[in-house]
């Protein structure tokens, strides 16, 4: 993981120099080329890096910035309002509850990569919508010492014959797809100590995300 990681941090450099050689050079060559240079070359370098930014972030955040918090306050004050600003920039619709039990408990996160997560989630739910309105149901209930999150969407589903594939990095069914939205986000929950799954249907796709609760106990003694 670590020479990975190290072999990714350093191709960024060379895609640079190639990225920023392409940009000065389409101002002196012929049209057919430059349009080339615009619509295929530069977008592939950075499609690559995206690739390589999704791969650092993985293997970089086992257990940085890790901070306890209740899980009302993550979900007003930080979660919600990223997916309202998603839900408004696509038209979608999120509706959540969460219950008394699941809103007083304490979880130990790094906030922003749990955010992280649901903005994947987010995301593959917009691509899966084909005509309709995209509509969310995001619920959080306590399950003995869990919090159970479920983020469900009205899209078109996944075929259950690929199901098991859909956290294996670099599985994609686009495109334009890289295939790690999923493999990363699961990774973030299992280094949460969590659990993640899915199942779907033709009505669409639930995610379930567990999250280890913390003891009165472990929080009094930090
Ligand atoms: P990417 O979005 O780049 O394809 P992901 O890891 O995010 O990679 O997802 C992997 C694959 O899982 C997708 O290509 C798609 O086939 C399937 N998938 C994920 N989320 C959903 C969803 N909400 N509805 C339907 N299919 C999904
Ligand atoms: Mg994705």
């Amino acid at each position: 993981g670590g020479i990975a990681a190290g072999i990714a941090h350093e191709l960024r450099n060379p895609f640079t120099t190639v990225r920023g050689f392409l940009q000065l050079m389409q101002e002196n060559i012929d049209k057919e080329s430059a349009e080339l240079f615009r619509t295929l070359l530069i977008p592939e370098i950075d499609r690559a890096n995206t690739i390589i930014s999704d791969f650092l972030k993985i293997s970089r955040s086992a257990h940085t910035n890790r901070e306890k918090i209740e899980v009302d306050l993550f979900v007003n004050q930080h979660l919600l309002k990223i997916l309202s600003n998603e839900s408004f920039l696509y038209h979608a619709t999120i509706n959540h509850i969460i219950s008394k039990e699941a809103s007083q408990c304490i979880i130990e996160i790094n906030k922003d990569e749990i955010i992280q997560v649901f903005i994947n989630l987010f995301r593959n739910a917009v691509e899966a919508i084909e005509q309709k309105k995209l509509r969310i149901d995001w619920r959080a209930d306590r399950i003995e010492d869990w919090l159970a999150i479920t983020f469900k969407d009205n899209g078109s589903g996944i075929e259950p014959a690929i199901l098991s594939e859909v956290f294996d990095p670099f599985f994609t069914t686009k495109s334009d797809g890289t295939g790690l939205g999923l493999s990363i986000s699961k990774t973030i929950i299992d280094n949460h100590g969590g659990r993640m799954e899915v199942a779907s249907s033709q009505l669409g796709t639930v995610f379930t995300i567990m999250l280890p609760i913390m003891n009165k106990v472990d929080v009094g003694r930090t």
